[in-house]
């Protein structure tokens, strides 16, 4: 019991904090509800050699040396750099996010219904006016040529052998001990000296002060006999049907190369509870009333427990944000509990 330790997630945030205290000493138990490890990272070769990512595509970047170095003791990386293209209605494919070139091409004016109203409005399934700015924000709209995604970033790559190889090597440890199709039980908590949960914490509290809500996805794989359809690994369309985007896998240089089919997934935003209760995205509303429901939750205590990752701390967190995110938190654990 004293060295004992439950981590709830199988994700990013769960298994970096479990690899942490793993090398300490620590016997960690890691469960997931799921039945594979790594969490919405997570990737697999389809039927034709091509690596698909089941919940959508996640492309690694960051400028935090830290964080590469860490993920580096675990994959060897193929350099990519994210290029995205949008679909106007006339077919025609151009640069996202805006640059000059798109609004020469589009019209200044027109950017934000072409771009931002409608992609926006289905994601979030709200007025752009009740959305968040900061989400919107997120992406910007340029006044030079650049065409790339992150332009910023320093590190831009992808694991080789996929994430789901690199959560294999992280998760590889003689005192980690990994439990699949395991749900999280209160419970269990009287086994361990201490949590780490990275599920809703709005669901670990029984929904007592009401449902924080979430986006979702719905994830539509076509196959096709054809060597590929687009030159970028991302279009996202500008229309108003039921679709925000559509990715070919193949364009990921990670993924074998089938020069016979090609595999493209097509993202249908919804509530989480037309879905399965599979939460994506935590909805930032521009009032701030569910950070500010979120906050109600943190507040209870709870000294066994420390909530992680994107659904305990209700917040949209990228991959290298979760990954800095976990080394601090344990690295605090492990300087206030040594064995
Ligand atoms: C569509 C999409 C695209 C994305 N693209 C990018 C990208 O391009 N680049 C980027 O940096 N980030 C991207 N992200 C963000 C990335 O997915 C997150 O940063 C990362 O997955 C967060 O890790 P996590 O551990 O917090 O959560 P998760 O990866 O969701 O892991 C949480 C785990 O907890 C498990 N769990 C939940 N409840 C329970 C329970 N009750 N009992 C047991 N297990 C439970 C879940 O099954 C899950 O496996 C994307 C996210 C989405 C949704």
């Amino acid at each position: 019991m004293l060295n004992k330790i439950l981590v709830v997630g199988a994700g990013f945030s769960g298994a970096v904090i479990a690899r942490m205290l793993g090398e300490k000493g620590f016997h960690v138990e890691v469960i997931d509800k799921r039945n594979h490890i790594a969490g919405n990272a997570f990737d697999f070769h389809n039927g034709h050699n091509i690596l698909v990512h089941q919940y959508g595509p996640h492309l690694f970047h960051t400028n935090n040396q830290s964080v590469f170095a860490f993920l580096s003791r675990f994959t060897d990386w193929v350099d990519y750099q994210h290029r995205v293209k949008a679909i106007l209605a006339d077919g025609r494919l151009v640069t996202l996010p805006v640059n000059l070139d798109t609004k020469d091409q589009v019209g200044e004016d027109k950017v934000i219904d072409t771009f931002i109203r409608p992609y926006s409005e289905k994601m979030w399934g709200l007025k752009l006016e009740e959305i968040s700015p900061d989400i919107i924000n997120r992406v910007p709209i340029r006044n030079d040529q650049n065409e790339l995604y992150f332009p910023d970033d320093q590190f831009q790559a992808m694991p080789k052998a996929g994430y789901t190889k690199m959560f294999e090597n992280l998760l590889d440890h003689p005192n980690i001990h990994v439990r699949l199709e395991t749900a999280f039980e209160k419970s269990m908590e009287a086994d361990y000296m201490h949590v780490f949960n990275s599920m809703p914490i709005d669901e670990y509290y029984d929904y007592s002060l009401g449902p924080l809500p979430y986006r979702s996805l719905k994830f539509h794989h076509v196959d096709l006999p054809i060597p590929r359809i687009f030159p970028v690994c991302q279009v996202n369309f500008t229309n108003d049907g039921p679709y925000t985007r559509v990715v070919e896998w193949k364009n990921i240089p990670n993924s074998p190369q089938n020069e016979q089919f090609t595999s493209i997934t097509y993202e249908e935003p919804c509530s989480y509870t037309e879905n399965n209760n599979e939460r994506f995205y935590p909805v930032k509303d521009a009032s701030g009333k569910n950070r500010a429901l979120f906050l109600q939750y943190k507040q209870i205590e709870n000294p066994k427990t420390t909530f992680i990752g994107r659904l305990g701390q209700y917040v949209y967190l990228d991959m290298h944000q979760v990954v800095s995110s976990s080394i601090a938190i344990a690295e605090k654990f492990l300087k206030e509990n040594t064995l």
